[in-house]
């Protein structure tokens, strides 16, 4: 059984409390936090002031809900009265008053399509829309896709710019294996645009082309072996996918068609798809912070690619959570051997447990040999910014080291360009610094390596660089040694210190190609 916390949050002091000035996250009300709000949707209570009964809401009717203590919002067809729920949205109620009364599904995507809210909202849920109100912002278009031999026409794929081309596919056989092939015709595919899920009969292979995704997604006419290999040839953007039969008999067809089979949409419109992944060891890092190795089902073909991050999924006292994670690698691999190993099914995180969080105490509490769900990888990096860089400056705070690890790794072992790696990590104290001791070996070690700790709450006993990110401290150390360099500047962490970061940067002259904020 998980615990559910009992004490209220946000905790006072707890760091984004501080950070109210924050863009996304409002401070809430004492008793208004997520868990409060789960309590709520358990207690009974009717939050629709429908006593249960589901109507079917016509654009007139939605149109009339658009009060703070009358606000329907309809999101894909469903709509909700999110009244209830204004004080517990952690975006604060503004935010939420934006879509009232009209369907705010682009709203919602643009902000957190991940977000589960068909959980968290199931007990403001008032009806279906009778008709599919027009969006708040720009149209979301749901075409019918339609099989034809594998082919798609081009008024079956939504929203394509005319210079992409829509792949299509087939498939054909021997006595033992069967081939997908899947023509994309994209220069540059590698095998991590490739996702492939084999569960109960059921096969999906997503595609990643740009902002686009290219799914085949069937029920197999037979059994296969979970081993399942994926090959890409680069120049051509062939990709094939190959099945080893369960008994070797001839297949007539490779299957029946599921949800959204054979479509190409843009990526924003495709839900996120999670596979089950065993816990298989967790070892801590710090005080609060553990390294958790998770294990991909045989079935599963997926590489995280570097700077991006994936989505857990589980079950908080009945409701489904879902929070962003950024893999990492098992250690700083000091040898700087490539590390990512095409067929690598372990997945590492680096994750700092709040006691008063909504997720990560929970995550916690996992055994090993437990599963939690994990999506497929989403984030905006791309491992082209760092060709031919000269130098690389990587600013976190805290947990915003995550994705510097597979960067630090990548830049070093594979671009023969660069000159200079500065990592400058932000900590409260000693005690908060992840893998310290890695960070100085591999700096002794690598001479292209410099590392810099600055402490927000040091002791009396530290002599190293203290305080918040400024302009005094940065200016020291983003410094380009040659005035037209190749540089790019990662910065990670709370976001009131990535906002600022940003600002400073600009004043430091560095232009917006030369600097990349992760966030959500
Ligand atoms: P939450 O419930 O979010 O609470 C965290 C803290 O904030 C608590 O102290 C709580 O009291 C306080 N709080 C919550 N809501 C409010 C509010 N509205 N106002 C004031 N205070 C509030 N984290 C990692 O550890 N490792 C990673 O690799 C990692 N990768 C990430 C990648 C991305 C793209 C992003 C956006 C975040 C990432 N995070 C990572 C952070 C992670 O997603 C969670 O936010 C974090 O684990 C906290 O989740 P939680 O539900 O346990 O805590
Ligand atoms: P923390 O509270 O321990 O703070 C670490 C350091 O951040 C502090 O020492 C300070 O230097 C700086 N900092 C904190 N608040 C600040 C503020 N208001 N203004 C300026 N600087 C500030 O950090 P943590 O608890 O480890 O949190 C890490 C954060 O990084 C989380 O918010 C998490 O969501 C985020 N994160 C984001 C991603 C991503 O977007 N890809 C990945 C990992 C972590």
């Amino acid at each position: 059984m998980l615990n559910v916390p009992s004490q209220a949050f946000p905790a006072p002091g707890s760091q984004q409390r501080a950070a109210s000035g924050g863009r996304s996250k409002v401070p809430l009300k004492q008793g208004r936090s997520l868990m409060d709000w789960i309590r709520l949707t358990k207690s009974g209570k009717d939050l629709t002031g429908l006593k249960g009964r589901l109507i079917e809401v016509t654009e007139e009717e939605l149109i009339k809900h658009n009060k703070k203590d009358d606000c329907w919002v309809c999101i894909r067809g469903l709509v909700y009265n999110v009244s209830p729920y204004m004080e517990y949205h952690p975006g604060g109620e503004d935010e939420l008053m934006r879509a009232a009364g009209s369907d705010g599904t682009d709203l919602f995507d643009q902000v957190h399509r991940w977000v589960n809210y068909e959980s968290m909202l199931k007990e403001c849920l008032v009806g279906r829309m009778a008709v599919k109100p027009v969006a708040v912002a720009k149209g979301y278009k749901n075409h019918e896709k339609k099989l034809l031999n594998g082919i798609l026409l081009k008024s079956q794929v939504s929203d394509l710019p005319a210079k992409e081309i829509s792949p299509s596919y087939d498939w054909f056989q021997t006595e033992s294996l069967v081939t997908i092939v899947i023509y994309t015709k994209q220069k540059d595919m590698d095998s991590e645009s490739v996702i492939v899920d084999y569960q109960d009969g059921s096969f999906r292979a997503e595609i990643i082309i740009k902002d686009y995704s290219y799914l085949l997604h069937t029920e197999l006419s037979h059994e296969i072996q979970e081993d399942i290999t994926v090959r890409v040839a680069e120049k051509t953007g062939k990709v094939e996918i190959v099945l080893k039969k369960k008994d070797n008999i001839s297949w007539k067809y490779l299957g029946h068609p599921l949800e959204n089979h054979n479509s190409f949409t843009a990526h924003r419109d495709t839900g996120l798809y999670y596979r089950k992944c065993q816990l298989i060891s967790k070892v801590d890092v710090t005080h609060d912070t553990k390294l958790y190795c998770l294990m991909l089902p045989p079935g599963t073909h997926l590489q995280v690619p570097i700077g991006q991050h994936v989505y857990l999924r589980q079950t908080v006292a009945g409701t489904e959570i879902v929070k962003p994670y950024t893999p990492v690698l098992d250690s700083l691999n000091l040898d700087l051997q490539e590390p990512l190993h095409p067929h690598n099914r372990y997945i590492y995180f680096m994750i700092k447990i709040y006691h008063t969080g909504l997720f990560t105490p929970h995550f916690d509490c996992l055994q090993i040999g437990d599963c939690v769900s994990l999506s497929s990888p989403e984030g905006n990096f791309k491992k082209s910014q760092l060709q031919e860089l000269e130098e690389l400056f990587l600013l976190a705070a805290g947990t915003g080291f995550t994705p510097m690890v597979k960067i630090l790794n990548y830049a070093l072992t594979n671009i023969t360009s660069l000159r200079k790696v500065k990592l400058m990590f932000f900590n409260k104290t000693e005690g908060d610094i992840l893998w310290r001791n890695q960070l100085e070996q591999l700096a002794d070690k690598e001479k292209r390596f410099e590392v810099e700790f600055i402490l927000s709450e040091p002791t009396s006993e530290w002599t190293g660089k203290q305080g918040r990110i400024s302009l005094a401290l940065l200016s020291g150390f983003v410094k380009r040694s040659l005035e037209n360099s190749r540089v790019l500047v990662c910065i990670c962490g709370p976001e009131p210190f990535t906002e600022q970061g940003i600002r400073l940067l600009k004043d430091l002259n560095f232009s917006k190609e030369e600097v990349h904020s992760f966030t959500a």
